[in-house]
């Protein structure tokens, strides 16, 4: 994990104030960057919890003021961002379902835009389908509202395939995404991914081997009596050795990488000072060439060349495309020399 990595960590919902402030205590040891927790909660039927709503921001905002850590939670209209930035929360989520539906984020982007409070920053969920347009354009819209950064937080897809996710991953999207966006940070939720406590290691483990920027995780003192989300919920102190265990086993491997790379290194200079010594070569064929009033090209010459070293690629296991590609630009080299 590098030093820069954004932790985001924080209960599914702000339920009551003891909640909210022992879960950030406990979670203030593993080092979070921010701390989340919803105060508006979209849920999928009418009749489940749905946040204690304005009342629940003092929470956050005595969890900002007691712990000093930024603060961030979940808007879906205008009149939540305009609550949520009075309160002085410093980032804002959209949620995936309404990263789905363009007017509701444009009228987001306005709200933003006209409240005298900036958030530090937005944090974007990828829409529930797969749309990686969708994604981007919705990020696009809050680009433009003054929020000193956005980011994106990747916490898996409704395929409509049988899957054991709540939300299965596609990471090809995240990246995708990140073709389009080469500057954003993008974050994992393997919590809303997962859907259940045993797959978020290795969820974890995933987004940093792909270099993912941070991560954004459920965490409740009590994660059995959550009102929401309770199957997907740690307490701080899993989070923090499942933290723990994963930068133990990051920078053991790294330190296992050093000998091998630093034979890397050497056959890389071996490789070098060969085809400097091939160039040489070439570089008195010229002149021979030149004196001689020979073609620099001879196609028969390459041609017997390459069909040297494409069967000699095949008895020893390099693959045809590769040895084409380097004696191609080999050759291209030389002819520049001889000219
Ligand atoms: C959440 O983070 O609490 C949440 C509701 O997330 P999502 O929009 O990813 O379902
Ligand atoms: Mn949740």
């Amino acid at each position: 994990m590098n030093l820069d990595f954004l932790l985001i960590a924080g209960p599914c919902s702000a339920e009551s104030r003891e909640q909210v402030l022992e879960t950030a205590k406990g979670l203030v040891a593993s080092g979070i960057s921010i701390f989340r927790a919803g105060v508006w909660k979209p849920r999928s039927k009418p009749g489940l919890f749905e946040g204690v709503g304005e009342e629940s921001l003092k929470w956050l905002n005595e969890v900002k003021i007691q712990f000093h850590l930024p603060i961030a939670t979940e808007v879906s209209s205008a009149d939540h961002v305009r609550m949520a930035l009075d309160a002085e929360v410093d980032y804002l989520w959209i949620g995936a379902r309404t990263t789905t539906n363009p007017f509701l984020v444009q009228e987001i982007a306005d709200a933003i835009a006209v409240h005298p409070r900036k958030p530090k920053g937005i944090l974007v969920k990828n829409p529930i389908s797969p749309d990686v347009n969708l994604w981007v354009g919705a990020i696009e819209r809050l680009q433009a509202c003054g929020a000193e950064e956005v980011m994106a937080v990747h916490r898996g897809f409704q395929t409509g395939q049988p899957t054991e996710y709540r939300n299965a991953p596609c990471w090809s999207a995240s990246f995708a995404l990140k073709k389009q966006l080469p500057t954003i940070r993008l974050l994992l939720d393997p919590s809303h991914m997962a859907g259940k406590r045993r797959l978020i290691p290795s969820l974890i483990e995933q987004a940093v081997a792909l270099g993912y920027d941070g991560l954004m995780i459920e965490s409740h003192i009590h994660p059995d009596q959550a009102l929401s989300d309770a199957d997907q919920q740690l307490t701080p102190e899993t989070l923090h050795s499942i933290l723990g265990a994963i930068q133990t086993r990051t920078s053991s491997a790294s330190d296992s990488l050093l000998p091998l790379r630093q034979q890397i290194d050497e056959i890389d200079e071996s490789i070098f000072a060969l085809i400097s010594k091939r160039m040489e070569v070439s570089r008195k064929i010229g002149q021979i060439k030149k004196s001689e009033s020979l073609p620099v090209f001879q196609e028969e010459r390459f041609a017997e060349l390459m069909n040297k070293r494409l069967k000699w690629a095949k008895e020893n296991g390099l693959s045809a495309e590769m040895v084409e590609a380097i004696m191609n630009a080999i050759h291209e080299e030389s002819c520049k020399l001889q000219m």
